[in-house]
């Protein structure tokens, strides 16, 4: 007599039961097993009902052995297991997609906009262990194919945070850099090295799952799970992630507090686990104010590497980098004028070569210090626009025909101790900077020697001719 399926289905069960390892045995088989409904027996074919995409997967990931075996012992050698899906709307926010490398389609559940826990037949999934060469469920990585270690440019400002990536990526949850947080601005470069990271991690290592999140995203996704009762799934979707990258921390402060526990959560099991997470926010640990507590002393295990606004030098290579990337040439002049005047976000300096490339193409200009003068002025805002101490030893090292790096130099030549004193006293009349940052600046000064500095220039200009002049072509050159 042939078997019904609630019979096997049953004995199968019994022999799970007795097999499942561990003492959170029965935990996981009211998790995982009790839910799962037979709905069909053809030959030795037996189709179970599973509560979510999700579920399926889990199960395939961590009791695929144990299902062959159990199916196996009650159905004989040939049998085969399919899976019915119940979809489930909540899902719909989750990155899934099922490969079937062996029928090389990419199979894309449908999200239906239907009535949730709306049951669809037809969503059946071939058991992996019954078609040969069928593999785990992949989860797309949500990660930016733009954003790549190699077109993010080294410099002094991120060279930690940079090097911490990089040796994430090739032993993910194996360094002491776990959580890595990488903190700095606005616009400095966080979510670009975040998700370089990710992507060199799948490169070097293709089999680890690596997911790329807003915590924005995270949120909703959580709280979409609380609405409609699949918060456990939702846990254990982030439980299975290898690399979890969470940018942008920082959003949850004040609010999210639910969703921060679950964050605390996950992150306790991933790290147990030695998974890794990567953390991006716009504040250290220390000073991410209106996070749970417990949250950010977390945070503090691993290392904070802070992004800083990068230096004129690594602003020109960003610069010179995204034109070659973009096959667009343009006068050394304009690439320094850019680079001399937005010094704070790299952002906003991106902002104006698009726009003065965008300009130029569409008006068929030539691209001109002028142009470049029109967009930087359009692109900064005039209340944060200030002329930088940078920009002043460029100006007054260009006049004199003498090289920008002198003015940090000990050397004591005249023409240069002049150019130095000239540039101090500039900083000091047109920057907001303190003494003690314009010595730093200069030549690593100290605070009294730049205030000499402004009294020797100002005694000058009234007795000396030559000064006087100078003076004046130079406050010409900073109105230009
Ligand atoms: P954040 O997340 O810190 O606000 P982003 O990562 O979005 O900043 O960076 C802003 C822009 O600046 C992006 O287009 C990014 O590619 C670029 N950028 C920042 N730092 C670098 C760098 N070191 N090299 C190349 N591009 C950079
Ligand atoms: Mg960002």
């Amino acid at each position: 007599m042939e078997k019904d399926y609630q019979r096997v289905w049953d004995e199968c069960l019994s022999f799970i039961k007795d097999n499942l390892a561990g003492k959170e045995n029965e935990k996981a088989f009211n998790t995982w097993f009790e839910p799962i409904v037979p709905v069909n027996l053809e030959g030795s074919k037996l189709t179970i009902q599973v509560p979510s995409q999700f579920f399926y997967e889990w199960l395939e990931q961590n009791f695929a052995e144990l299902l062959k075996n159990a199916i196996r012992l009650t159905l004989g050698p040939n049998a085969c297991l399919q899976y019915s899906i119940v979809m489930d709307t909540s899902i719909s926010n989750y990155p899934i997609t099922t490969s079937i490398p062996s029928t090389g389609k990419q199979n894309i559940i449908n999200r239906p906009t239907s009535v949730p826990g709306q049951s669809q037949s037809g969503n059946e999934f071939p058991n992996p262990f019954v078609i040969p060469g069928i593999q785990k469920v992949r989860i797309p990585s949500n990660l930016s194919s733009s954003y790549t270690l190699h077109n993010y440019v080294e410099g002094e400002c991120n060279r930690l945070a940079r090097a911490a990536g990089y040796a994430v990526a090739e032993n993910p949850g194996k360094t002491a850099f776990n959580p890595l947080m990488l903190h700095g601005g606005v616009g400095l470069g966080k979510t670009h090295l975040a998700n370089a990271i990710g992507l060199k991690t799948k490169e070097i290592h293709p089999e680890k799952t690596v997911l790329y999140v807003t915590s924005e995203q995270f949120m909703q996704q959580y709280m979409d799970a609380g609405r409609n009762n699949t918060t456990s799934d939702f846990v254990h979707f982030y439980e299975m992630i290898d690399v979890l990258i969470v940018d942008d921390i920082q959003f949850w402060a004040n609010k999210a507090v639910r969703t921060q526990e679950a964050f605390f959560h996950i992150f306790n099991t991933l790290h147990q686990a030695g998974k890794q997470i990567i953390i991006t926010s716009d504040k250290s640990p220390s000073e991410l104010q209106g996070l749970e507590t417990r949250l950010t002393s977390r945070l503090k295990w691993g290392l904070a590497a802070e992004l800083l606004p990068p230096d004129v030098e690594t602003r020109m290579n960003i610069l010179r980098q995204k034109l070659a990337n973009d096959g667009v040439e343009m006068p050394n002049e304009v690439i320094e004028y850019i680079a001399y005047n937005i010094n704070t976000n790299v952002r906003e300096m991106e902002g104006a070569l698009v726009s003065l490339m965008a300009q130029s193409s569409l008006n068929h200009k030539e691209i001109t210090i002028d142009l470049a003068r029109q967009m930087v002025d359009k692109f900064v805002k005039s209340t944060n626009r200030e002329v930088t101490i940078d920009y002043i030893q460029k100006v007054v090292c260009d006049y004199f025909n003498i090289p920008i790096d002198s003015i940090q130099s000990r050397t004591r030549k005249r023409e240069i101790v002049q150019a130095r004193q000239l540039t101090m006293y500039f900083a000091k009349k047109m920057t907001k900077s303190s003494l003690a940052i314009i010595g730093y600046q200069c030549g690593n000064k100290d605070h009294a020697t730049v205030l000499h500095a402004c009294k020797t220039v100002a005694n000058l200009a009234e007795t000396d001719k030559q000064f006087r002049y100078w003076i004046d072509e130079l406050e010409k050159k900073f109105k230009e």
